[in-house]
């Protein structure tokens, strides 16, 4: 059966079909470097990562490239208030990023371009882009001219009321149309800035996807990725870009991924209930966690809860049961392949490793397991795991690590947070006399 993907530039179903036979190209925006990764964040890595394995599988040639943001207000900000260097930030949470994604079974992506290594790209970009009428200078910025590309919109649907709303746009003195969006911005002497045709200053956000998905897979490419709230401004505003700097089609299938909420509310800081990857791995297994966010078709809203996760923990006991001592099996089963098939619909695919499991079908369970990134240890291992692993021990001694550098720099408030992340996963530390720090679960 062939593969279709709901494409939301044509708001329907398609059948995928590569631009290059046997060779697939797939952007998908990554992080923003500057916090720890929360478990909504997760929800794309998890999705775009069983489409990786899917494209491989079928087409073998496979580049998957997705970014690090790693110039944005938000670091700037998170800098500022702690007095870390922002190359400290970036770097700091980008290892962050790749261990929980790590733990979480995703394969890395092929590429990994950095926004900072790609200013020359975008400020080239920009210079075609005002050269061909569609942006202008002001002020030091450079905004996109979004009257001059009608077409404007056509991805998220939305009309120019909506998308001013949406986008929370500043209505700036310098903007000729509150509608239009930044390419370049100034920066101060404080700020992170390169020198340009504008003077110094940095990107906006949007046109750091256009330049690297450009420089890494070429203009057009087959598939690009995101969560839904991307779509707009994020991916109408790089479509607008691209298409209007090099006069061409940009992305053949755009895939967007629902909303994960924890206890049925948006993770929100005023609600206190962002959930990390981080805290969340030193209560459950990676793979718990992997089948917690497969769970859901991934064009749905996915409720978050450790009632959940405790669920996918136990359906693996089972599964980890039924595989072990088979040997790694070849063919997909027919049923997890054709659910896989159909618009990557993961509980149904979970649905049919259950029928396996029931048959007691270990080889199918494994072959299966192997395309979804789970059952990726021993059963022994996994076993072990489940009482004290090692993996979870070595979070805590991590998080430990972390809280006595809080308080080395004097930063209370972090080593405080830490600890009462620790004491929600029933963790106690304490303290002796001599600075160090014993731990034992309650
Ligand atoms: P950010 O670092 O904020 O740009 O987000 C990184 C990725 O996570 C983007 O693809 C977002 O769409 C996605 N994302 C953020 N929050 C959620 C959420 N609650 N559920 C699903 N995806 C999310
Ligand atoms: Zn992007």
């Amino acid at each position: 059966m062939a593969l279709t993907l709901y494409n939301t530039m044509k708001r329907q179903k398609e059948v995928f079909e590569p631009l290059v036979a046997d060779r697939v190209g797939m952007y998908v925006c990554g992080p923003t470097v500057y916090d720890w990764a929360h478990i909504g964040n997760a929800r794309p890595v998890v999705v775009f990562d069983v489409l990786y394995r899917l494209l491989k599988r079928e087409y073998g040639d496979v580049k998957y490239v997705r970014n690090i943001t790693d110039v944005d207000d938000r670091i700037i900000e998170a800098s500022e208030a702690s007095g870390e260097a922002i190359d400290s930030v970036t770097a700091r949470t980008t290892q962050a990023y790749h261990d929980d994604m790590a733990a979480l079974g995703a394969l890395p992506p092929d590429v990994e371009p950095r926004a900072t290594g790609h200013i020359a790209e975008m400020i080239e970009t920009i210079e075609t882009l005002i050269a061909n009428g569609h942006a202008y200078e002001a002020e030091g910025h450079v905004l996109f001219d979004v009257a001059s590309h009608p077409p404007y919109g056509e991805l998220s649907g939305r009309n120019r009321d909506e998308m001013i709303a949406g986008a929370r746009v500043e209505v700036a003195p310098y903007k000729k149309d509150p509608a239009d969006f930044v390419l370049w911005k100034p920066s101060n002497d404080d700020q992170p800035g390169w020198d340009s045709p504008w003077g110094r200053g940095r990107p906006g956000w949007h046109i750091e996807c256009s330049a690297m998905s450009r420089k890494h897979l070429g203009q057009p490419f087959d598939i690009h990725g995101g969560g839904r709230d991307l779509t707009f401004p994020h991916h109408e505003n790089e479509l607008a870009q691209s298409v209007c700097a090099h006069d061409t089609e940009f992305v053949r299938y755009w895939i967007h991924n629902g909303f994960l909420t924890v206890e049925g509310e948006k993770m929100s800081k005023s609600l206190g209930n962002i959930l990390t990857v981080h805290e969340l791995l030193v209560e459950f297994p990676g793979e718990a966690l992997r089948l917690t966010l497969m769970s859901a078709h991934y064009r749905q809203p996915l409720d978050f809860s450790r009632d959940g996760v405790r669920q996918a923990k136990h359906t693996l006991d089972r599964w980890y049961r039924v595989a072990d001592g088979t040997a790694v099996a070849g063919e997909t089963p027919p049923g997890v392949a054709a659910a896989l098939d159909d618009d990557l619909n993961t509980p149904q695919a979970i649905a049919e490793m259950h029928a396996l499991a029931a048959a007691g079908d270990g080889a199918g369970l494994r072959a299966a397991s192997d395309l979804l990134g789970l059952l990726g240890s021993s059963a022994e291992n996994w076993f072990q795991g489940s009482d004290d692993g090692d993996e979870g021990s070595a979070h805590i001694e991590d998080l430990i690590g972390r809280r006595r550098a809080a308080r080395e720099a004097r930063d209370f408030a972090a080593a405080d947070r830490i600890r009462d992340e620790l004491a929600a996963a029933g963790i106690v530390l304490e303290d002796a006399p001599d600075g160090s720090t014993e731990w034992r679960r309650e």
